[in-house]
């Protein structure tokens, strides 16, 4: 039976990191790290994100400023709040919460705000930085994967390490950093040919799709570890993976729940993403 990663004990762990830094950070430049939150429009989810991220700011003592935009915000009004919270210097993180309404175009938004201060590692340059190898900011999610694979303790270098699901805030950037740890990585897709195939050769395996059960338990290797990403609804109301979670832990050696696993995660390390910021402003680095 697989041994179960607790994404949340884990989140702790980096939370208890981040507060101590924060403490540091007081004591040497006399303010708090500050994260700035912008949530445009009323979608109930993306308000939910936003007010846990918030929370989880507080218990860390990070200085979070909200901006609340109604949902007819024009592009200039939303690019002119990016502008100005650029230039303060008492916020080191903007965190824009997407989805924005439709008539918003995300890529614009993102590309607007100072690369030092996004905090979600998803401007062009960070993204440039991170396919260089070179150190930047890089997507939460894909940080809170790496944290619990190298907490399992095996190897990365050499792996053969399968990622499937291939956006810009998941499946890329988590394989770009699996090659940073000298894994040989496959980055699968919805035009993947023989997906099962691929699957069952992954020592280290990276499901990010948002189809539930798409990986069956039987494809997954005898001893692999197993990140699901997956976070769905089904009608009866519950949370589901990606992956058939208890056919997969018959098989696996480590195995992450949904709930649980890496969705804890993700707010832990834009917590660590924004002390990280605002440590290299406060140095002058880029
Ligand atoms: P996207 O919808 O942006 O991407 C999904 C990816 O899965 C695409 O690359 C798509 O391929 C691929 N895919 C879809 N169907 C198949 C299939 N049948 N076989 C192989 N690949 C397939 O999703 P995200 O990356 O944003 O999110 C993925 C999941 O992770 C969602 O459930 C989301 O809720 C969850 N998530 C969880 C987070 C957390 O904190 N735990 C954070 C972010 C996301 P193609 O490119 O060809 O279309």
């Amino acid at each position: 039976m697989a041994e179960i990663i607790d994404g949340k004990a884990a989140a702790q762990e980096v939370r208890g990191h981040v507060r101590r830094e924060v403490l540091e950070f007081e004591t040497r430049y006399g303010m708090a790290p500050g994260l700035a939150t912008v949530l445009v429009g009323s979608d109930p989810a993306s308000a939910t994100y936003v007010r846990s991220k918030r929370r989880a700011c507080a218990e860390v003592g990070i200085a979070s400023f909200p901006h609340e935009l109604n949902e007819r915000t024009t592009l200039d009004e939303l690019l002119a709040l990016i502008g100005e919270l650029n230039r303060r210097n008492d916020v080191h993180g903007i965190l824009v919460q997407l989805p924005l309404p439709p008539h918003l175009s995300a890529q614009q938004v993102i590309a607007a705000l100072d690369p030092r201060k996004d905090v979600d590692g998803l401007h062009p340059v960070n993204q440039g930085k991170l396919v260089q190898g070179l150190p930047g900011l890089r997507p939460c999610t894909p940080l809170g994967i790496m944290f619990l694979l190298e907490r399992t303790g095996l190897p990365l270098a050499g792996a053969d390490a399968v990622v499937v699901g291939r956006s810009t805030l998941v499946g890329k950037p988590t394989a770009f950093l699996l090659l940073e740890r000298d894994a040989t990585v496959t980055l699968c897709h919805s035009r993947t040919r023989d997906l099962a195939h691929v699957v069952q050769r992954a020592e280290v395996l990276v499901v990010a799709t948002g189809r539930p059960g798409l990986v069956r338990g039987d494809w997954v290797r005898m001893g692999a570890i197993v990140i699901d990403v997956g976070i769905n609804r089904l009608p009866d109301g519950t949370l589901v993976g990606d992956v058939d979670f208890a056919a997969a832990s018959s098989r696996a050696a480590f195995i992450t729940p949904v709930p649980g696993g890496v969705g804890p995660m993700t707010v832990a390390m834009l917590l660590r993403n924004t002390v990280e910021a605002a440590k290299r402003q406060m140095e002058g680095q880029s």
